[in-house]
């Protein structure tokens, strides 16, 4: 089920509740190579946001999160389309590769100078003042470091952090090795893989499906697009096994 959820100046956010206490939020009005998917996830007792969007205009209002309830934003990479609300929640997590790029935000890192260039890069502006050129992506500095591995928990889930550099060197995946639930970033989704942007690094890119391949997911919230099950993404990391190489 599909909803609007209604934003500051109009409603800017979709939303689909999926199983398991699990929101996936978009932004329909930005152009479709930068529309990412941002997941809340409640917790028992604490409350997981991975990605946050463009940042176009405020997420946090949105969500319903509950008042004193602890919340943990995690960044699957340094993107511009995952990580533009990212400073308005105060505990941060991201991987220890990317970790210093979390705090200036630069272009070199977030690319959003690709976003800034894009032709009719929203659909509709998201206030009156906006301008593509004006917009810049604000430092969020990293609370946490996260190294392949480590754990995030909210009391009744555990999600263990998968590094699957390639996409960008810090890309990271959460796993509920309980009930095979994958957030997976952009290290994969229907569609193109991205592996060609300043940053990708295509040799890791197939270590990372040769990884992704071993695991027994059960369903992957991607960084972008539909939820896939566990044979459409075997597909997809097979079919990117047999590009032909670069290397
Ligand atoms: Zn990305
Ligand atoms: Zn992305």
């Amino acid at each position: 089920m599909s909803s609007t959820v209604p934003g500051e100046a109009f409603d800017w956010f979709s939303r689909e509740t999926l199983g398991q206490g699990i929101t996936r939020l978009w932004e329909p009005h930005v152009h479709p190579y930068f529309r990412s998917n941002i997941f809340h996830v409640r917790g028992r007792d604490v409350d997981l946001v991975i990605d946050a969007g463009m940042g176009l205009v405020p997420l946090r209002p949105v969500l319903g999160l509950q008042h004193g309830k602890p919340v943990v934003a995690v960044a699957t990479h340094i993107h511009v389309d995952h990580v533009g609300a990212l400073r308005e929640f105060e505990t941060r997590a991201g991987h220890r590769a990317e970790a210093a790029f979390f705090e200036d935000m630069a272009d070199e890192h977030t690319l959003a100078h690709l976003f800034r260039a894009q032709p009719e890069a929203v659909g509709r502006a998201p206030n009156e003042a906006w301008s593509p050129q004006r917009f810049r992506i604000s430092p969020a500095p990293l609370a946490r470091i996260l190294d392949d591995g480590d754990l995030i928990e909210t009391g009744d889930r555990s999600f263990r952090v998968i590094h699957l550099p390639g996409h960008s060197p810090g890309s990271i995946g959460l796993f509920d090795e309980r009930n095979g639930d994958f957030l997976a970033g952009d290290a994969i989704y229907r569609g193109r893989l991205v592996d060609d942007l300043p940053g990708s690094d295509m040799r890791l890119y197939r270590k990372t499906m040769e990884r992704l391949l071993q695991i027994d997911f059960n369903q992957a919230y991607c960084g972008h697009g539909e939820t896939i099950d566990l044979s459409e993404l075997r597909s997809i990391a097979r079919a990117y096994l047999d590009k032909p190489s670069a290397s």
